[in-house]
């Protein structure tokens, strides 16, 4: 009896977490734009929120998604909670430290580092993560189930904005994300201070995209 229950409850578990999705867009019939914002700091130097792209959100009143890891959490706390008192902000679950290749990780290290960024963005922010996002999008199947058996939903982008590229200019970073920007879009930035061209070109971009009636989204809006 308990046997067959202990198969059934297995069962039931393996059902709900075997949903093996990366999401890139939002959910179909939301017409409306996602920003998202990648805060990312592994083992090498350490990073620090762009204050001037933070200034450019606020002054603009921009829901976004930060995905921030667990190391840069820490390092940000001040900020970080500052800016998550906002409930125009959301901060989301980028990994611990930032493992290039989370793929070459066995699944319980995968899990460590969820739990271990969730627990510190929770200190910062008060609330628990609920969405994923996979260090440089690197990920194969068993990573991903992984992931998806922690509860969280992967959440990657719609197009990359390459927005860390060395010498890129803020022209040529506006250009080229309006160039790709749809309706259902989760577009992606750099908010660690190691994208230069963002903050200059996000108030043009989003004044165009404004212009074409775009309304922004957080991703916990729209998703499951
Ligand atoms: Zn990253």
């Amino acid at each position: 009896m308990l046997r067959r229950l202990l198969l059934v409850v297995a069962t039931l578990i393996a059902a709900s977490s075997a949903r093996a999705e990366v999401i890139e867009h939002l959910p179909a019939g939301i017409s409306k734009v996602a920003l998202t914002f990648d805060a990312c700091e592994g083992r090498g130097k350490p990073a620090y929120l762009d204050r001037k792209l933070v200034d450019v959100l606020v002054a603009e009143k921009l829901p976004v998604t930060i995905f921030a890891t667990g190391l840069f959490a820490r390092r940000n706390a001040v900020a970080l909670a500052d800016l998550a008192k906002s409930p125009l902000v959301e901060v989301e679950n980028h990994s611990f430290d930032h493992p290039q290749h989370m793929e070459k990780l066995s699944p319980a290290q995968v899990q460590a580092q969820v739990a271990q960024a969730d627990e510190a963005i929770a200190q910062v922010t008060g609330r628990q993560p609920r969405y994923f996002r996979f260090p440089a999008g690197n990920y194969d199947a068993a990573t991903l189930a992984a992931v998806e058996a922690t509860g969280h939903r992967v959440v990657h982008w719609s197009f990359a904005s390459g927005d860390p590229s060395p010498g890129l200019s803020p022209e040529r970073l506006r250009t080229w994300v309006l160039s790709k920007a749809r309706l259902g879009d989760i577009l992606i930035f750099h908010i660690n201070g190691r994208a230069p061209a963002t903050a200059q070109a996000l108030p043009a971009i989003i004044a165009e995209l404004r212009r074409r009636k775009v309304e922004f989204v957080r991703l916990d809006e729209v998703l499951p």
